[in-house]
């Protein structure tokens, strides 16, 4: 069994009955949902409450905004906020650097910067962790928020499937804290996983929240008082709620949705899509394709703010190096499958003057020819995008 195959604590369900994924009912989910955010049934269901909890404080400052300081700009101004800047946010601290290490900060000062560039929502351990044995088991048993689960099985696998296991030894659990050791996650001590549970401790990670909120909410209400404060907390609850939703969608919902000449990894459901790709640069498909890369858009209309977020930080002098993989997704990917392509288009050119010139009784010949040089065709395309 591998260690990434026992990090999590499994569900009351199961991930495998009879030796394949078991979907859960909407039941046995939220059971599960309402165990594992029972604190009198342990404390070491403190992490899911608590992001929870804060998750929901954020609704406050929504009903603020939308009741004292409503305006259509400062919603406009929020929501970019939450969509673009979160959303960019997260790719580049919790998904490339803290999951896939695919930069490296300068220094803890730079790292602290990076960590601390938005209103923190998600706690480092909730997601890394988690996100390695996804990229392990992806649409397999195990895969915490497997797309065959369920859109509930995904929106509410933070608390349900995310959570790393109670009872790992004291090695199992020296080696799972370097997963996380990049984060800068100051994370306990064996004795004190015991008391809690996790990596990070409760008091620790209450005090991060408290500073970065109130520091990102003193600078708002510094440039436009309460009113803009109110309004970019209050709709960063939507992008709380909504980003539970992303992982069901980023590999297809459950259905086959690639795109021959879009998606090139053909080995999960995942899909590039343009809304989490712009806002975001979370080109999902590319990213199961070079997980540690610091970039994922690829072709010339995937713009990837996230990445361009690395290179700034780059020429500012906050990273010191980063891994691209552009070069090496053209080479093997995309320009076999445009020279398949063009090779496509020259044989369906020589065939239609072959058809054209040809007479009557010959046509049959030709007929089969056809048929022949567009199977071959096809099936180089096939090799060509690893069909
Ligand atoms: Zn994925
Ligand atoms: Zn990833």
């Amino acid at each position: 069994m591998s260690f990434l195959s026992r990090v999590l604590e499994p569900p009351t369900y199961g991930f495998v009955r009879d030796e394949k994924f078991y979907r859960p009912t909407h039941r046995e989910l939220w059971s599960e949902f309402k165990k594992r955010m029972n604190l009198f049934d342990s404390v070491k269901n403190w992490l899911s409450v608590f992001c929870w909890t804060a998750n929901s404080f954020l609704a406050i400052p929504l009903f603020v905004f939308l009741t004292q300081y409503f305006s259509f700009s400062l919603l406009m101004v929020g929501m970019v906020y939450s969509m673009v800047i979160l959303g960019t946010y997260g790719t580049f601290y919790l998904h490339r650097y803290s999951t896939h290490h695919a930069f490296t900060f300068k220094n803890n000062f730079w790292r602290f910067i990076g960590r601390n560039l938005v209103i923190k929502i998600i706690p480092e351990e909730v997601y890394v962790i988690s996100h390695h044995v996804h990229h392990k088991f992806s649409e397999q048993p195990g895969d915490p928020y497997n797309v065959h689960g369920g859109w509930l099985y995904c929106f509410l696998a933070d608390v349900v499937h995310q959570g790393i296991r109670k009872d790992l030894s004291r090695p199992e659990y020296q080696r799972l804290t370097r997963l996380i050791e990049k984060s800068g996650v100051h994370f306990n001590q064996y004795e004190q996983y015991q008391k809690w549970g996790s990596l990070c401790h409760p008091a620790l990670t209450a005090m991060h929240y408290s500073l970065n909120w109130a520091f990102w909410y003193g600078a708002f209400f510094l440039i436009g008082g309460h009113a803009l404060a109110t309004a970019i907390f209050g709709c960063s609850f939507i992008w709380a709620v909504g980003i539970r939703t992303y992982n069901y969608d980023g590999h297809g919902a459950g259905k086959d949705r690639r795109q021959v000449g879009i998606d090139f990894n053909r080995a999960d459901l995942s899909v590039n899509q343009i809304w989490p790709g712009y806002v975001a640069g979370e080109w999902h498909n590319n990213h199961h394709l070079f997980p540690s890369g610091a970039r994922s858009g690829f072709l010339p209309y995937q713009l990837d703010l996230a990445w361009l977020l690395i290179r700034a930080f780059n020429l500012v002098g906050g990273i010191n190096s980063y891994r691209d993989y552009k070069d090496q997704f053209i080479r093997e990917y995309l320009a076999p499958y445009q020279a398949s392509l063009n090779q496509k288009t020259e044989q369906d050119g020589s065939l239609t003057e072959l058809s054209t010139a040809q007479n009557a009784p010959k046509s049959g010949v030709a007929g089969s020819a056809i048929r022949r040089s567009t199977a071959t065709s096809s099936d180089q395309v096939s090799t060509a995008v690893g069909l």
